[in-house]
């Protein structure tokens, strides 16, 4: 749904006028910079990418906040990202002036919050440029997208004896869903298995591509290690032996350019929340010749699961950013925060894939991750410890839980100096 100004009631309640253009960014500057405005990331603190991002900051309220008296470094993005004033403000004005149900109404809100949900559509369809506007599913999150495919396709097209392969780094969202299937049709699920780095092995994945395999799924960036996998290369390998593909790309579309007809995936799923938008809101691409086969996955009003409002304003707002331009900025935190964690004593890096987005886990081997954690919370630094919903990966990894931090488009060299200093103390406080 588009941004509108506020109605102009002025010429009686029901007389509407046209709404007011939507705000740019820069209007939304209205928090003091430095001392008391949004945590001042002056100095050495700013990345030498095109990004402003002092002034990107400023679109962020949450970032004002002093954490036990510290500013607040927020390093778990790959949990959730924190939401531009664009995307706030346009819910808050949807609910004050628009709210009615999509696709059922006849009455003027009702038609018009249709409208918007359409163009909502087109607009995800550009952003992943899916051939047709059609091709685009809105759910819940990641998640239930994968649960659709699974039960939806899974279903129609699965029988005993077939196959399903996962890799051994996927999230449980993209692990437990086909156990389901597999019990309920009497498949099989097979996994490529990695090596120490937390790479795919490609030729292990070639081997086990075979007659019985149905589709592959696999996640396009790890969220645990921040591997970014050869998707492209990997679909390519699956066609040829007439196999789809599902991508699970809910830590991608944030940081990488994601064209799903370069990719030539079968199914691309994501979620909003982690990509600057609202919680509970999330895209299933799928193929249309793949969709037009499948039949509803949920019986109900609609057949397919919808929120009540959409808003792809959190589109419009990386699109304006830049997507190029976030990916080189987080590129280089990254590469800075590796190498100031390699300096930390006794701090140990888990996985070290060659291609990295901007996610590093690490470990203490005296020290467990909860407790790092918490050093860092006293210190104002959000960020993950645990298992990251990838507990076969650290499994095979050999370790309970990790450390992670994870960078987004606001997040500064100076935020990561922060980070380190803390984590220098770890082994004097448990040491
Ligand atoms: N896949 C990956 C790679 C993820 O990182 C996550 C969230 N951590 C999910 C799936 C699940 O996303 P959601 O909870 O938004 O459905």
């Amino acid at each position: 749904m588009k941004a509108r100004g506020k109605m102009a009631h002025s010429k009686g309640e029901n007389e509407l006028t046209p709404p007011a253009p939507l705000r740019i960014r820069g209007e939304f500057s209205r928090y003091p910079r430095g001392v008391g405005g949004v945590n001042d990331v002056s100095g050495s603190a700013l990345c030498p990418s095109s990004l402003d991002v002092k002034r990107l900051r400023q679109d962020f309220p949450i970032l004002r906040q002093k954490i036990y008296g510290k500013p607040l470094v927020y390093l778990d993005n790959a949990a959730t990202t924190q939401k531009p004033l664009w995307v706030i403000d346009v819910l808050n004005q949807y609910y004050s002036d628009e709210n009615a149900n999509i696709h059922r109404g006849i009455h003027f809100l009702s038609e018009r919050a249709t409208q918007d949900y359409e163009a909502a559509r087109g607009k995800v369809q550009r952003f992943i440029h899916a051939k047709e506007v059609c091709e685009i599913v809105f759910v819940r999150g990641t998640t239930e997208a994968i649960n659709l495919v699974a039960q939806s396709f899974g279903r129609t097209f699965l029988k005993a004896g077939d196959e399903i392969l996962i890799s051994a780094m996927e999230h449980h969202s993209n692990i437990v869903p086909w156990q389901m299937l597999c019990e309920q049709m009497g498949a099989k699920l097979r996994v490529i298995p990695i090596n120490k780095k937390g790479e795919l092995l490609l030729e292990e994945y070639e081997r086990l591509l075979n007659a019985r395999t149905k589709l592959v799924s696999i996640v396009h960036v790890s969220n645990a290690l921040g591997t970014v996998n050869p998707v492209q290369k990997m679909i390519q390998m699956a066609h040829a032996k007439g196999i789809p593909v599902l991508v699970d790309g809910a830590q991608a579309v944030a940081h990488l350019k994601v064209d799903v007809q370069v990719l030539d995936a079968d199914f691309y799923v994501f979620s909003g929340h982690k990509i600057y938008g609202p919680t509970g809101i999330g895209v299933l691409y799928g193929k249309k010749e793949r969709l037009e086969k499948m039949p509803p996955y949920q019986g109900g009003g609609d057949m397919i699961s919808r929120v009540t409002f959409e808003k792809t304003l959190y589109l419009d707002y990386i699109r304006s950013v830049g997507l190029e331009a976030i990916a080189v900025h987080e590129k280089d935190l990254v590469t800075y925060g590796v190498k100031l964690l390699l300096s930390v004593p006794t701090l140990r890096l888990v996985g070290e894939p060659s291609d990295r987005a901007g996610i590093v886990s690490f470990v203490f081997d005296l020290v467990h991750a909860h407790d790092v954690g918490t050093v860092l919370d006293r210190a104002g630094v959000a960020l993950r410890a645990g298992h990251h919903c990838t507990m076969p990966l650290m499994d095979f990894l050999g370790v309970p839980a990790t450390v992670r931090a994870s960078f987004a488009l606001y997040n500064t060299r100076s935020e990561i100096d922060v980070m380190v200093e803390a984590l220098g103390h770890v082994t004097e406080i448990f040491g």
